[in-house]
């Protein structure tokens, strides 16, 4: 194929030869230069009209004839287009797909424009969100109306998901989650989670149940235990040793109920009704008092307070939480080793650092710590008394406050529990109680 550049300039010199010849002939040299030049600038304007609207036609325009470089251009344009079409065949069969497979999904999924307005919603969506066709362009917040929805959509941190009740009907309930995607994009994801719901409730009412049963019995029994221990004439060495076993293993199954009890009540409160003024100082004195008189060694326990901040949350919740963390040290340290119990101002927040010089922890047993019944050695925690909920108790209380724990140890050097409260929590003088309480 001769190249369209140079048959083009051929065009070019054949025009200009021949108004050449027809000004020689005429001897009007250039006014037959100048109609040459236009007769070539015609045929090339009258070529971009043409282009100019086989484009606007579309695709399936017919590709007008020409010869030299504008064959070339049309050829290479409609080459584009072919290839531009078949390319959106291909992305619709795609998209197709991807709308089939998400429609088939048992999961709603809804695609949020910037403003929070709908873009899509699979069939799943539609049905528990109870969005119709005509919502497309709507705002969500207008048809998913519940407060939680609404405070999540506008919070705009979406780490954590949330639960609700369907807008339709209210006896199931779903579990809503929302990504970010592309440019100001989000996809909001609705799963119906009901039945999780409901066996969450039931394995808390066993817990619950199971332990309160165990309670009464088990107060019968350690009775009974105390009064054969004080029994005057008590038989032999043999039933002192079994009485006071029995009596240290109901204390053990005591000390579980009660953490079981603990818990459950913990998971089932509504988390804002620790609203109390409690004067962390004065706890962590008393409480630091009270540990160390049961301590052979009173003076291991050091208090260190720094800061006079109060925290507004629930004082038997955060007693309890402080006094797990203090036990842990003092139970896994060495009997003459000191636990320092620190509270701190970090910026508009508070600090409780409870630090011992102990065994520590290896790095890959930190992050399980919290969990019910984990150890990292059960035998040492059964000797020591423990039940595995301590520390799982303490992030549940921490939770509740909106607070975050942290753990920091090393091996044979020891262990730092620091639990940061939010500027929300914090009560540091007069005004700050007045406008938080
Ligand atoms: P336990 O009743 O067994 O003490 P916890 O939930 O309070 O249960 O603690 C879980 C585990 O974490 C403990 O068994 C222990 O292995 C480890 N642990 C907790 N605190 C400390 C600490 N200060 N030093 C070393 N290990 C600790």
């Amino acid at each position: 194929m001769p190249n369209p550049w140079q048959s083009e300039a051929y065009r070019f010199l054949l025009y200009l030869f021949a108004s050449f010849g027809a000004g020689w002939l005429t001897n009007e040299l250039s006014a037959a230069l100048f109609l040459g030049l236009l007769a070539y600038l015609a045929r090339h304007l009258i070529n971009l009209y043409r282009l100019e609207r086989w484009l606007r036609r579309g695709a399936g325009a017919i590709r007008p004839a020409s010869n030299g470089i504008w064959r070339e251009v049309y050829y290479d344009l409609s080459r584009l287009k072919r290839q531009d079409k078949r390319r959106k065949k291909r992305l619709g069969k795609i998209l197709n797909r991807f709308r089939k497979a998400t429609a088939a999904l048992p999961d709603g999924t809804v695609v949020l424009g910037p403003n929070d307005e709908i873009h899509w919603f699979n069939s799943a969506a539609g049905r528990l969100l109870g969005l119709k066709n005509t919502d497309i362009g709507q705002h969500i917040g207008n048809l998913v109306r519940h407060p939680k929805f609404t405070g999540h959509l506008a919070f705009r941190n979406y780490e954590k998901g949330i639960s609700i009740p369907a807008p339709r009907n209210p006896d199931t309930i779903i579990g809503i989650r929302i990504v970010r995607y592309g440019k100001g994009l989000r996809l909001l994801l609705a799963q119906d989670i009901t039945r999780i719901k409901q066996m969450e409730t039931m394995r808390r009412d066993f817990v619950a149940n199971v332990s309160h049963e165990l309670r009464t019995p088990l107060t019968v029994l350690t009775g009974y235990l105390e009064n054969l221990q004080e029994f005057p004439d008590m038989p032999p060495d043999r039933w002192v040793r079994s009485v006071d076993s029995m009596a240290e293993q109901a204390a053990r199954m005591r000390a579980l109920v009660d953490d079981l009890m603990l818990l459950t009540r913990l998971e089932t409160k509504i988390p804002d009704v620790v609203n109390q003024y409690v004067d962390m100082p004065e706890m962590l004195t008393g409480l630091c008092h009270e540990l160390s008189a049961l301590q052979p060694t009173p003076a291991r326990i050091q208090l260190q307070i720094e800061s006079s901040a109060a925290v507004l949350g629930n004082e038997t919740e955060l007693r309890s939480a402080v006094s797990n963390l203090i036990t842990n040290a003092l139970k896994y340290s060495p009997a003459e080793s000191v636990v320092t119990v620190g509270w701190v101002d970090e910026g508009a927040n508070a600090r409780l650092d409870v630090i011992d010089a102990g065994e520590g922890i290896a790095a890959e047993f930190i992050p399980r710590l919290t969990e019910r019944f984990y150890r990292v050695d059960v035998n040492r925690s059964r000797q020591q008394g423990g039940t595995g909920l301590g520390l799982a108790i303490v992030k549940h209380v921490v939770n509740r406050h909106g607070g975050e724990l942290k753990i920091k140890s090393e091996v044979g050097k020891g262990s730092c529990f620091s639990v940061r409260f939010p500027e929300e929590r914090i009560l540091k003088n007069q005004e700050d109680a007045v406008m938080k309480l």
